[in-house]
C-alpha cells in the first residue's frame, strides 16, 4: 500500500539508511532532523504516517509524538528506540504513539509493521471501527487499538527481555559464587599447607631449610634462625652457602661433592636421599658444633623436582629431647617458655604449669626404677592426650609440653588472657593426667599436683617462671595432693570463686533449678507461628537469674552441655502438652538454643531424637537454633549431624545473623532453613542507617536463599510495619510478649484466641 511517510531523526547515517530503504520499497519518504522540522512538515498536511527517532536533541520523540498526535489524532506514529526500560513502553504509551520499534531492527520488521499500520489506518478512514483493549499499567487506564496491540505485545516481550538477561545475570552470578566457591576453597587449601609448613618451621627442633630449584632458601625453621641468630625471614632469598658457615670435622673446608648433595637434589640428578655429612656449622655464639645434615627433594605433582628440604640435626640438641617421654626436656622448654614470652601481645600472658606426681619417693620405692619409667611414660601419653581436650583447644594453638625430669611435666599455656583462666586449664590437665595408669599387671591410681605462674605484666622470664611453678607444685604436694597451687594468689582467688560458682551451677542443674520461658514467634501477617524457649535459673536464695549471669560460666565449665539438654528435653515436653491442651494449636512449634558445645558432641542426633521420641512430637515441630556458623563450618560433626536433622525435618536457624561471620557461601552450604536477624539491628531499623540497610540486605539474602527469616527484639509497631514493608515473614519481641513461664504462655495464648 503506497503512503507518505515522514522520518524524524537526528543521527543522519540512520536517517538517510532509512529513507534509501522506504523508498526502494516503494513508499514516498520525508525526513527531518528534529521534532521541530518534523511538526513543521506535518503542519503541511498529507502526510500518512510519522516514524521518529526517542533520543533527540531538543525535543525528544515521545514529545514529538504527543504534538503530532494533538495536531492530528489519527496519524499513527512508529518510535524508534533502543529501549532497556520498560517505563519507556509508557512513556511511548502516555505520549499516544501506535507502535514501537526496538533499535537495531530488521528493515523488514518496520516494513510489516508499515503496512500493517497503513492498513488499518485505510479501514478507520473508511469509517469501519474496529476492536480495542483496555489497559491498566502503572495505575494508568489505556486504551489500545488494534495497531496497539504491538504495544501490549511489545511491552510482554520487554518484561520477557529483562526477565531473560535477569535470568542471564543469575546463571553470571551462580557460576561465578561457584567459580568463588572454588577460588576459596583452593585458596584455603593453600592457606592450610602454607599454615601447616609455618607451623612445622617453627616446631621443629631441627635446623631446616627449603630451598628452590636455584639453591635459594624459601623457607627456614626457627630453630635454624635461632642457631645462626638471625630471624627466619632474612635468611629467605640468600643461598644455603651464603647462610651458614660449615666445614668438615677436622677444621677443613668442604669438599665440592660434600656441597653438591643438597644442591644436585635440589636440581633433580639422582642423589641418595638421605645421605648424610658429618661436619660442623657455627653457631650464633661463635662455636663450631656437630651437626648431622640430610637432605631430601621436594617434587611437585607431576613428579618434577623443584627443590631440597635440608635437615641439620644439632648433634648436642638431640639430647634436649628427653627419650624416656618423648617429650622436650629441660632447656627446650625453657627456650619455648622464653620464646613466647618475647612474641606477647599487649594484655596477654605466658602461664606455664608444672605437674608432680604425689608421693613421689613412695612410688618409686614400691614400683622399683623400672615400674616408675613406665609411670612416666603413661603420663606423658596423657599429657599429649591433653593437648587436645576441648578447652585447651578453644584457648590456644601453641601449647607446648615438656618434662622436667624427676617426675616434673611442664606446660607452656602461651597468650593467656588472665591468670584465673590459667588456673582452670591447670586443673583441666592435672584432672587428665591423674587417675589410673595400668603399670605392669596392676591398675595404680594416681595423683598429681600442678603449681601455676605467669609471666605478669613484668614479662618474667623462664628461668624465674618454671622454678616459680616447680615450686608451687611441691607445695600443693605437700598439703596433701592433688590440687593445684598458684604462685600468684590473685589467680588462686579468682579461680577458686569461679570452681565455686560452677559447682553451684552443676548443683543447680541437678536439683532441677532450671526454667524454661516461652517467648512467641509471630507471623507478621497473622497469629503465632511458635515459641523461643529461653532458659531461667531459679536459684534457691538469689532468686531468677537470666541466661547472661550464669551463660557465659556454663559455656567456660561445659555444664552448657547438659543444661542445654536439659532445655531441649522440658521444651519437646510442654510444646507436646500445649498442642494437647491448647485450642488450635497443634502446629505450634518450638525452637531451642543449641550451644556450640552440644553441636561438637558427637551423639547430638541421638539426644535430639531421644527428646523428640520422649514427648511424642514430629521432627517438625522442633527447631534449633545455633550461632557461631563459622565454628560449624569446620567442624565436619558439626555440620553433618545438622544435615542428617534437617533431614528429619527439624528446622535450622541461624541466631544473631549478622553479629558474627556469616557469609553467604557459608549459608548456601549450611543445612539451614531460617534467618533470624539479631534484635541490636532491629533496635536500630528506623533510626540508624546502617541498622536498616543490614536488616533490608539480610532479609534479601534470605529471600533470595529461600529461608525465613525471624526480626528478633521487635519492639514497636512501626518496626513491625517496616519489617513487613521489607518483606520479613517473622517477628519476635516485647511488642507481641516477653518470654512467658510455661503457665503464662499457655494463659496467653488462650487470651488471644478468645479476643
Ligand atoms: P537470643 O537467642 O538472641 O534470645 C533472645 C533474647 O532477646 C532473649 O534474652 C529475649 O528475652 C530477648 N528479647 C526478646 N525480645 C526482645 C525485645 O523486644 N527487646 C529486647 N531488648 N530484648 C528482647 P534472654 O532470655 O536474656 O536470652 C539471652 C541469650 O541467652 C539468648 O539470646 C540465647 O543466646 C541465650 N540462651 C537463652 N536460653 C538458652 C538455652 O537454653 N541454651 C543456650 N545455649 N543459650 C540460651
Ligand atoms: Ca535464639
Ligand atoms: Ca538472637
Amino acid at each position: 500500500m503506497p503512503g507518505r511517510l515522514l522520518i524524524a531523526e537526528d543521527s543522519r547515517t540512520q536517517r538517510e539508511v532509512l529513507r534509501t530503504n522506504l523508498q526502494e520499497a516503494g513508499y514516498e519518504v520525508l525526513a527531518s532532523a528534529d521534532g521541530e522540522e518534523a511538526l513543521e512538515q506535518l503542519s503541511h498536511g498529507g502526510i500518512d504516517m510519522l516514524i521518529s527517532d526517542v533520543v533527540m536533541p531538543g525535543m525528544d520523540g515521545y514529545e514529538l509524538c504527543r504534538l503530532a498526535k494533538a495536531h492530528d489524532r489519527r496519524l499513527p506514529v512508529i518510535l524508534l528506540t533502543s529501549m532497556t526500560d520498560p517505563l519507556d513502553v509508557v512513556h511511548g504509551l502516555q505520549a499516544g504513539a501506535d507502535n514501537f520499534l526496538r533499535k537495531p531492527y530488521e528493515f523488514s520488521h518496520l516494513r510489516s509493521r508499515i503496512e500493517m499500520m497503513l492498513h488499518n489506518k485505510h479501514l478507520r478512514d473508511a469509517g469501519q471501527t474496529q476492536m480495542g483493549l483496555e489497559l491498566f499499567f502503572l495505575n494508568r487506564r489505556f486504551m489500545i487499538t488494534a495497531e496497539r496491540q504491538q504495544i501490549l505485545d511489545l511491552l510482554v516481550s520487554t518484561f520477557e527481555d529483562l526477565v531473560s538477561s535477569n535470568q542471564q545475570l543469575r546463571q553470571q552470578e551462580a557460576d561465578l559464587a561457584a567459580a568463588r566457591d572454588q577460588l576459596d576453597h583452593q585458596l584455603r587449601e593453600a592457606q592450610s599447607q602454607r599454615d601447616r609448613l609455618e607451623t612445622v618451621l617453627s616446631a621443629v627442633p631441627q635446623l631446616m631449610v627449603v630451598l628452590d630449584e636455584d639453591g635459594i632458601v624459601t623457607a627456614a625453621s626457627d630453630a635454624l634462625a635461632r642457631f645462626l641468630g638471625v630471624s627466619a625471614d632474612e635468611l629467605v632469598g640468600r643461598t644455603s652457602a651464603d647462610i651458614a658457615k660449615v666445614r668438615l670435622h677436622d677444621g677443613q673446608e668442604l669438599r665440592p661433592e660434600h656441597r653438591a648433595g643438597p644442591r644436585a637434589m635440589a636440581t633433580g640428578q639422582p642423589v641418595d636421599v638421605g645421605h648424610a655429612f658429618d661436619i660442623v656449622a657455627e653457631r650464633a655464639d661463635g662455636r663450631f658444633v656437630p651437626v648431622l645434615i640430610q637432605a631430601a627433594p621436594v617434587n611437585d605433582r607431576d613428579g618434577r623436582t623443584t627443590g631440597a628440604v635440608v635437615l641439620a640435626h644439632e648433634l648436642e640438641a638431640l639430647s634436649l629431647y628427653d627419650p624416656l617421654t618423648r617429650l622436650p626436656g629441660h632447656t627446650t622448654f625453657a627456650q619455648r617458655v622464653d620464646a613466647a614470652v618475647e612474641s606477647l601481645d599487649d594484655g596477654q600472658q605466658v602461664g606455664v604449669l608444672v605437674l608432680v606426681i604425689d608421693r613421689g619417693t613412695e612410688l618409686t620405692d614400691s614400683l622399683g626404677k623400672d615400674g616408675m619409667d613406665r609411670l612416666i611414660a603413661s603420663l606423658a601419653d596423657r599429657l599429649r592426650e591433653a593437648l587436645s581436650l576441648p578447652e585447651l583447644t578453644a584457648h590456644a594453638a601453641a601449647l607446648s609440653p615438656g618434662y622436667l625430669g624427676n617426675g616434673e611435666f611442664a606446660l607452656l599455656l602461651p597468650g593467656l588472657s588472665d591468670e584465673t583462666n590459667g588456673v582452670l586449664l591447670a586443673d583441666t590437665v592435672r584432672r587428665h593426667l591423674s587417675g589410673r595408669h595400668s603399670i605392669t599387671d596392676i591398675d595404680l591410681p594416681v595423683t598429681l599436683s600442678c603449681g601455676f605462674t605467669a609471666s605478669g605484666d613484668a614479662r618474667t622470664a623462664a628461668e624465674h617462671l618454671v622454678p616459680a611453678a616447680a615450686a608451687a607444685a611441691h607445695a600443693g604436694t605437700r598439703r596433701g595432693g592433688d590440687r593445684v597451687e598458684s604462685s600468684s594468689p590473685d589467680a588462686a582467688a579468682g579461680a577458686a570463686e569461679r570452681l565455686r560458682r560452677e559447682a553451684e551451677l552443676r548443683r543447680g542443674i541437678e536439683q532441677g533449678e532450671l526454667r524454661v520461658h516461652y517467648q512467641p514467634i509471630m507471623s507478621l501477617d497473622d497469629g503465632v507461628v511458635g515459641a523461643e524457649a529461653l532458659v531461667r535459673w531459679e536459684h534457691p536464695e538469689l532468686g531468677f537469674q537470666s541466661p547472661a549471669d550464669f551463660l557465659p560460666l556454663a559455656e567456660e565449665s561445659g555444664l552448657v552441655v547438659p543444661l542445654g539438654w536439659e532445655v531441649l528435653r522440658q521444651s519437646c515436653q510442654q510444646l507436646a502438652g500445649w498442642r494437647k491442651e491448647l485450642p488450635d494449636a497443634s502446629d505450634l512449634r518450638v525452637s531451642v538454643n543449641l550451644s556450640p558445645r552440644q553441636l561438637m558432641q558427637d551423639d547430638m542426633v541421638m539426644r535430639v531424637e531421644a527428646a523428640l521420641d520422649d514427648s511424642g512430637l514430629d521432627p517438625t515441630a522442633l527447631s534449633l537454633e545455633i550461632t557461631e556458623v563459622g565454628m560449624v563450618m569446620d567442624t565436619e560433626t558439626a555440620a553433618t549431624q545438622l544435615r542428617r536433622l534437617r533431614e528429619m525435618g527439624v528446622g535450622v536457624s541461624i541466631d544473631d545473623f549478622g553479629t558474627g561471620y556469616s557469609s553467604l557461601l557459608q549459608l548456601r552450604k549450611l543445612p539451614v532453613d531460617t534467618l533470624k536477624v539479631d534484635r541490636q539491628f532491629v533496635d536500630g531499623l528506623l533510626t540508624d542507617p546502617d541498622d536498616a540497610v543490614i536488616v533490608s540486605a539480610s532479609i534479601s539474602l534470605a529471600i533470595a536463599l529461600r529461608l525465613k527469616v525471624v526480626a528478633e527484639g521487635v519492639e514497636t509497631a512501626e518496626q513491625a510495619e517496616e519489617l513487613r514493608r521489607l518483606g520479613c515473614d517473622l517477628g519476635q519481641g516485647f511488642l507481641w510478649s516477653r518470654p512467658l513461664a510455661a503457665e503464662d504462655f499457655g494463659r496467653w495464648w488462650a487470651d488471644r484466641q478468645e479476643a
